[in-house]
């Protein structure tokens, strides 16, 4: 075991193929405001060197790992625990090395859940929610408006499959839960108007498409809390639609912020501090560094984005 007092201790982003990350200045920026000889760095590896850099890993200075495409899912089986909100979202995020151990946790669920109660008050306490999506990020948010306590759930997605296996893994782990399927193209009107919440799980409106959105903008209302987990652009057209309307609305960089902020606490035990975070997420968006709010992103550059 590497004697943690003597070395740099090292976190990174686990995908392949990696474009330019978000997360390396956002975390460096952190270890670095609280005095933490830590450093995070991209780790690119492709798959037959998955299972034996896990291994390795666990006999190194790395510390921590973020997880993203295509490893979320394929990752589970290499650790020793796992987050019952890991099993339920089928996706795990974020790694935590100690001791030799790889422990897995789904740190967007979390965060989803507290950037809807930190910037629009949100409690999912007997609510009625539209998920427009079903794939990892779906799951995520599911899971913890379920948790939450959610009374139902309305998924609309693009392939029945998908929805059918997320509303089988909702109602096992949620009895109580009343889980609904509509199909994309089918009349959504009165799922809209009985819903509190509206959540887009889907990357229809991110860049560079960012004319697109996943929904028709009329079905959208004021009562609505609509959040898009898409982060680039940090306003999409669905949230500029419901601004319109007068909805609440929340923006996927809140999301982002808070997923990295619990990794970051997660591993080093120690408090994130999140403004610091917040304004490096801000620059690296090319969003104005005095907004409090997420709204009114510059055009950001393109090109593919990983965590
Ligand atoms: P995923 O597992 O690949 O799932 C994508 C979902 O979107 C699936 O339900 C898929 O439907 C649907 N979809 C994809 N393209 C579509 C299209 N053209 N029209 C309609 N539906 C479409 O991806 P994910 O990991 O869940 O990510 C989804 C979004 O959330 C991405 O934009 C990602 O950037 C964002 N995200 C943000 C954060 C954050 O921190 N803010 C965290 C995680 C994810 P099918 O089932 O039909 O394929």
């Amino acid at each position: 075991m590497v004697n943690e007092q003597e070395v740099t201790q090292l976190a990174g982003i686990l995908g392949y193929p990696l474009g330019h990350s978000l997360s390396p200045a956002i975390h460096n920026a952190a270890f670095a405001h609280l005095g933490l000889d830590w450093h995070y760095v991209p780790l690119m590896v492709e798959e037959p060197a998955l299972g034996p850099l896990l291994s390795a890993l666990r006999l190194s200075n790395f510390r921590g790992l973020n997880v993203t495409m295509p490893y979320k899912t394929t990752v589970i089986p290499h650790l020793d625990i796992i987050d019952p909100l890991v099993e339920l979202a089928g996706a795990c995020n974020t790694i935590k090395v100690d001791a030799g151990r790889l422990s897995g946790y789904n740190t967007d669920a979390g965060a989803f859940m507290r950037s809807l109660r930190q910037e629009a008050g949100f409690s999912p306490q007997g609510k009625v929610g539209v998920l427009i999506g079903a794939g990892g990020a779906a799951r995520a948010a599911a899971a913890v408006l379920a948790q939450g306590g959610l009374a139902a759930l309305h998924i609309v997605n693009r392939t029945r499959k998908t929805s059918e296996e997320l509303r089988e893994a909702l109602i096992s782990a949620f009895p109580a839960l009343d889980v609904g399927l509509r199909d994309r193209n089918h009349q959504l009107k009165d799922v809209f108007e009985g819903a509190d919440i509206v959540v887009n799980a889907t990357p229809v409106g991110m860049h560079p498409d960012e004319d697109q959105v996943p929904v028709a903008p009329e079905l959208l209302q004021e009562r609505h809390v609509v959040a898009d987990l898409i982060y680039r652009p940090a306003t999409t057209l669905l949230l500029r639609e419901a601004e319109k309307v007068g909805a609440r609305t929340v923006s996927g960089v809140h999301t982002f912020l808070y997923q990295a902020a619990y990794a970051f606490e997660i591993w080093t035990g120690r408090a994130a501090p999140v403004e610091v975070m917040l304004q490096v997420l801000r620059a690296e968006l090319g969003l104005q560094t005095t907004e409090r709010h997420a709204g009114g992103a510059a055009n950001p550059s393109p090109g593919r984005e990983d965590r």
